[in-house]
């Protein structure tokens, strides 16, 4: 009975519907799968994680983000989107992005997010084939949309080029166990009905998740209305752009008839709790959408409305958030913002192999240090990891059955290496 790597004596929390957690297990893996999770495995490996005063769970999924934004965290803050977008960083997209930029950008986001527990990410943005070589070495899963926009973008002139792209993009990628591609129209009203159909055919030729962002700030919601007459998810709806493959993210201004809307076409929706707070654009309609059923996964945004990548912040705020405004701490429960990064999540990407533990499962992993002062004493995990826990407590981490962190070093990237050329581009950015 070979395995490649046997996590022993954690606490397993497997995330499975019925929520199962073992108190004292051994975990098998063998490839990229899950081979076993038992008292005693009888799998043997050539590498043993003792995992004692650890726990072991499901690696958690950001499901919205642009990576190499990391590169402008901190150089815009505290302003209005409109502004913050308009006068500052597309201005600078145009001006610095090239493949060097995104490869410096991803390889610090991946190294970021690895090290706060985060295995698999969902990107939009530019220059995405440089993001796929970097995320390729660096052994993080990515499921990576190229922006399409109507206007120039910084890598393509114009939308023809942007959609052949994306059509190579796949032929290059396909198979690929940890890149994954999605078709991502930027938003209603970057793009027109014309290049939402063509994006909608990309995604069902090739069977990926469509990516978008949808009713963010109602600045945009009135642009919708005017433009044609519907409120974006109507808008949407009208030109037959919605079905289950669809990744909404923010949806913070929606109508009753627009969740209607979402839960009959089975949207999925990407809530990204610090990044509306910050950037101040309203309250999202969370817990009436999962009442309804919707899936819902986190996300963080891009870091220059966050500021950070790290998914268990992003956890805190989005069950403290919903509490205050609705002055009701009996919503967003611990273990069902939990389920937000991990299996519902999993939902959200179109991807049931991820997000829990289970026999037969993708082993997309973390392990957590749980032997810490603020996360002592243990009685009930799932507050634990939603309210006290950091991205700082994950020790290791592995990605489709890969050891990708090791007690906090990354085995597959030179992280000084990475934070040095990322701090050197950056006198370029505060320059630009
Ligand atoms: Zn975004």
């Amino acid at each position: 009975m070979d395995a490649d790597i046997v996590i022993k004596n954690g606490m397993v929390l497997t995330m499975d519907e019925g929520f199962t957690l073992h108190e004292k297990a051994d975990l098998a893996i063998k490839g990229p799968k899950i081979v076993d999770i038992s008292p005693q495995t009888k799998f043997k490996a050539r590498k043993t994680i003792e995992a004692k005063g650890r726990l072991v769970m499901p690696g958690l999924i950001n499901c919205h983000t642009h990576a190499a934004m990391v590169m402008m965290r901190g150089l815009a803050d505290d302003m209005p989107l409109e502004t913050w977008w308009q006068k500052f960083i597309f201005p600078l997209e145009k001006k610095l992005l090239n493949p060097n930029f995104i490869k410096i950008g991803v390889g610090l986001a991946a190294v970021e997010m690895i090290k706060s527990g985060t295995t698999a990410f969902s990107d939009m943005y530019f220059f995405e084939d440089a993001a796929a070589e970097v995320c390729k070495k660096i052994s993080i899963r990515a499921f990576l949309g190229e922006g399409i926009l109507d206007v120039p973008t910084p890598d393509f002139p114009d939308i023809e080029k942007t959609l052949s792209f994306v059509e190579g993009q796949h032929e290059k990628w396909k198979g690929d166990p940890i890149i994954h591609l999605t078709v991502s129209p930027h938003a209603p009203y970057s793009c027109s009905p014309e290049t939402l159909k063509r994006s909608r055919q990309l995604a069902e030729k090739y069977d990926l998740p469509l990516h978008i962002h949808v009713s963010e700030t109602a600045y945009e919601v009135d642009e919708i209305r005017q433009k044609y007459g519907a409120s974006p998810v109507e808008h949407l709806e009208n030109i037959g752009f919605l079905n289950e493959r669809v990744i909404a993210a923010h949806c913070v201004h929606l109508s009753e008839k627009e969740k209607e809307i979402l839960v009959k076409r089975q949207v999925k929706v990407a809530h990204c709790q610090e990044s509306n707070m910050k950037l101040a654009v309203g309250q999202a309609p969370i817990v009436e959408l999962l009442q309804k059923g919707v899936a819902i996964g986190l996300g963080t945004d891009g870091a220059a409305s966050n500021n950070n990548l790290d998914m268990f912040d992003e956890m805190d705020s989005a069950a403290k958030f919903h509490k205050a405004v609705r002055r009701d701490p009996t919503v967003m429960k611990a273990q069902d913002v939990l389920r937000l990064a991990t299996s519902e999540a999993a939902r959200v990407m179109q991807r049931p192999d991820l997000g829990s533990l289970a026999v037969g499962k993708t082993a997309d992993i973390i392990i957590v240090n749980l032997d810490r002062p603020h996360l002592t004493p243990l009685y009930n995990i799932y507050s634990q990891l939603v309210y006290s826990a950091g991205g700082g407590d994950v020790d290791s981490a592995i990605i489709n059955g890969k050891l990708v962190m090791d007690n906090r070093e990354i085995l597959t990237v030179d992280e000084a290496e990475i934070i040095d050329r990322a701090n050197f581009l950056a006198r370029e950015v505060s320059h630009g």
